[in-house]
């Protein structure tokens, strides 16, 4: 079981009588989440996809193999969600976006095809932030309605050092990434800066503060890029993608043995 994006496990690849018995245990769905958008004028538009794929398989691959004196993890890596929610970007070329109802509905539905094939726990990768807050309220939608454990990895934001905490989107972290994984798809002498340098002076609204607010990338910038990609470089690039693999290995173990109570006090939980 090989394949192009990373090594083994990759649950497509099954015949139909190996997938009959990847429900004997608690396996895990290992499912990427990216989008095919706008990142500039240097990155393809499957940025987000790239890395959310790389990052799933070679983490499922890691935590499959065990560490010396365990067993490996019962982990298998999906197909992607490739069409997402980055109607952020829907005035820029390139946005091949859906709409929240629509992923909404299919993640549940794929949640409810999931179960029925023996899977336990589901945990998304997802790389792509337009997505993070829907995947949040999908995570209990299918705990309540199939009994899933579910789990989401949504990274962490990694700020270069001139984009005053807000490259998040085709700035000097992705771009970094890209050079590592993909070099050939990264034209670095089309790298621009666009830092929504007056979001700065905010002391209470921003990406990440106490109070949030609803933008389009192109409020943002002119370009589609949220950050400063000049600085970028692939030794940065591939300390980054070790360090979400290492994340989400490790979690992979984690959400192996999750079980946070033992019991229902009133009733039985279905
Ligand atoms: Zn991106």
């Amino acid at each position: 079981m090989g394949g192009v994006i990373g090594p083994g496990r990759r649950y497509a690849d099954l015949t139909t009588t190996e997938a009959g018995r990847v429900g004997a245990g608690d396996p895990i769905a290992v499912i990427p989440a990216g989008a095919i958008e706008p990142h500039g004028p240097h990155l393809p538009l499957a940025t987000d996809l790239l890395v959310a794929e790389h990052v799933a398989a070679h983490a499922v691959a890691l935590a499959a193999a065990g560490t010396a004196g365990t067993a490996g993890v019962d982990a298998w890596l999906m197909p992607p969600l490739g069409y997402t929610k980055s109607d952020e970007h829907a005035n820029l070329p390139g946005a091949l976006w859906i709409s929240a109802d629509t992923l909404f509905r299919q993640v549940v539905e794929l949640g409810s095809a999931l179960r029925a094939s023996g899977f336990t726990r589901v945990l998304f990768v997802n790389c792509h932030g337009g997505n993070s807050a829907l995947l949040e309220v999908a995570l209990r939608e299918l705990r309540r309605r199939f009994g899933l454990r579910t789990f989401l990895y949504a990274g962490k934001a990694t700020p270069g050092p001139t984009e005053l905490g807000m490259g998040i989107h085709a700035g000097w972290a992705e771009t970094s990434m890209m050079l590592h994984l993909h070099p050939e798809l990264v034209d670095m002498t089309e790298a621009q800066a666009r830092v929504p340098a007056a979001l700065a002076d905010c002391q209470h609204i921003g990406f990440t503060g106490p109070v949030r607010f609803g933008w389009l990338a192109d409020d943002l910038s002119d370009t589609g890029v949220i950050g400063d990609p000049t600085g970028a470089d692939a030794a940065t690039g591939e300390r980054l993608v070790a360090e979400h693999v290492a994340v989400v290995a490790g979690a992979l173990a984690e959400i192996a043995e999750f079980a946070p109570a033992a019991s229902v006090m009133w009733g039985v939980r279905r």
